[in-house]
């Protein structure tokens, strides 16, 4: 690998599903040979000197940050990792705040003769945009986001108010085609925003800035996610460069001090035991958990079903997510135990190593929020999903890999959706059983995993689209460096 002198500043919005995917991005384009330096709140720095490769000379840097200073707008803790979503709009407004220390690390290092090549921030840190080009540097945002669920995400809040929406079924003007909707696919936060509430001014504050950065840069993979990247190239007329999947390699997730009381050779040993493609992983991301209702009838279900399971909970909504989970309240009596001694499933507390479980023949099928990392991390594995969005653009998620790709199943919608253990258990069936509807799914999964491949491989002259997009995206920015010289 020829070293570089090039440094590339990368700056995630603070909370860990937007921290993995940069800090994948970082060390693949650390393995390209840049010098790489990652930027974040304290906390989130030390959580991820912890998570670095001992190869990986990635410089990791603080930029203060006292969220008990904003007024109240965050709990005491700066823990990010968990912070419920209806809290992370304070922490978007709270984000604001960084731009003066952002402003003076960039200015330092341009000062001191070493400018770095770009800035590549996060999506949500639209305000980065201006502090690069005061500066005269190339900037992109990195959306950790999927093409499509963002498209449809960002047209929603371009589009308000939806309360008013006549019908339950309605068309985005951005999507005439592949955009129609149900009320139900709003999450709580766009359905009840007119403008004036947090959420919709954070949006209208951060969107514009989209359209002046020099680029988007996308974890997906252009022949899986046309539409939606089409659409930044409409809408905002910059350029994308799709350039996923961008994957947590196994044993490199980030560390988020929450590891269970499971080691991962306990997962393997457990899952090598089971035949291939039999185990159901169930899990709802970081941010996210259902009600306590939901959580019975999931559990009957995954019982019910007769189908081995992994299954990540957290405390069910209106609990504290960090407290300490209460089986015996929120689980049906004997439940863990019995199905830890039958070995039919493995209840995991908070945090399980995903991208190995995914990993392993033996997972069958991901219940999953479909929140972007998700389902990479299980398309790339040739893992058809049962889709259970929760916020953001995972409802669109659900909706694209439903209705386009045709690798999942939707089983329900939200916290509030009342589910029963009967529609879990048919879904889960039709995914995994005999039917042709489950084997179609299942050829289309292995079908999408070799695409994912196609577009990350270099062979006998043959670059995929993925790394051609990557090698665009360093070319514009290295251009832009050789004009400023001359
Ligand atoms: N994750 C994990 N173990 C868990 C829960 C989540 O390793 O128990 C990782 C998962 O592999 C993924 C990320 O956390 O990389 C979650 O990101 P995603 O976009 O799917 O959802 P979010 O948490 O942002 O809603």
């Amino acid at each position: 690998m020829e070293q570089r002198e090039e440094t590339i500043v990368i700056f995630p919005f603070m909370a860990q599903g937007h921290i993995i995917p940069a800090l994948a991005l970082a060390l693949q384009v650390e393995q390209m040979g840049y010098k790489i330096t990652l930027v974040n709140t304290p906390l989130n720095i030390r959580n991820l000197k912890s998570s670095l490769p001992p190869a990986s000379t990635i410089n990791l840097l603080e930029l203060p940050f006292n969220s008990s200073d904003h007024c109240g707008l965050l709990p005491e803790s700066e823990n990010t990792d968990v912070l419920p979503y209806p809290l992370i709009v304070n922490l978007l407004h709270a984000s604001l705040s960084l731009r003066p220390t952002f402003h003076n690390l960039l200015s330092g290092l341009v000062r001191g003769g070493a400018p770095p090549l770009c800035i590549i921030a996060d999506i949500f840190l639209g305000w980065t945009v201006e502090v690069a080009h005061e500066l005269g540097l190339f900037h992109a945002f990195f959306s950790g986001a999927g093409g499509f669920g963002l498209a449809c995400y960002t047209s929603m809040w371009l589009h308000l108010p939806h309360r008013k929406t006549d019908s339950v079924e309605f068309t985005l003007p951005d999507f005439q085609e592949s955009g129609k909707f149900h009320i139900t696919q709003l999450s709580a936060t766009v359905l009840t925003a007119d403008g004036t509430d947090p959420w919709s001014k954070f949006q209208h504050g951060n969107i514009p800035f989209w359209g002046e950065s020099d680029g988007f840069l996308f974890n997906t993979v252009e022949e899986l996610d046309k539409t939606g990247l089409n659409y930044f190239r409409r809408k905002f007329g910059v350029s994308v460069w799709p350039v996923g999947p961008i994957l947590t390699s196994a044993g490199h997730t980030v560390s988020t001090g929450q590891e269970t009381k499971f080691s991962l050779e306990r997962y393997v040993e457990w899952l090598d035991e089971k035949p291939a493609k039999s185990v159901i992983y169930v899990s709802f991301g970081t941010q996210n958990t259902i009600s306590a209702s939901q959580m019975t009838q999931l559990a009957k279900a995954l019982e019910g079903c007769e189908q081995y399971f992994i299954w990540v909970v957290r405390p069910p909504l209106g609990f504290d997510i960090n407290a300490e989970f209460q089986a015996e309240e929120w689980l049906p009596e004997g439940f863990i135990q019995r199905n830890e001694e039958s070995k039919r499933g493995l209840v995991v507390v908070k945090w399980a190593p995903q991208v190995e479980i995914l990993s392993h023949g033996s997972v069958g099928v991901f219940l999953s929020h479909c929140g972007w990392n998700s389902v990479l991390e299980s398309l790339s594995r040739g893992v058809p999903l049962i889709g259970w969005p929760m916020a953001a653009e995972q409802f669109y998620n659900v909706k694209f890999l439903e209705e386009e790709v045709r690798v999942c199943l939707e089983v329900a919608r939200g916290t509030v959706f009342e589910v029963r253990c009967a529609d879990i258990e048919e879904k889960i069936r039709l995914v995994m059983g005999e039917g042709d509807r489950g084997k179609e799914i299942r050829r289309r999964a292995c079908e999408v995993k070799d695409m994912i491949k196609d577009a990350i491989r270099v062979k006998e002259g043959f670059k995929g689209s993925s790394v051609k997009a990557m090698e665009d995206f360093l070319n514009a920015a290295l251009l832009v460096k050789e004009k400023t010289r001359v």
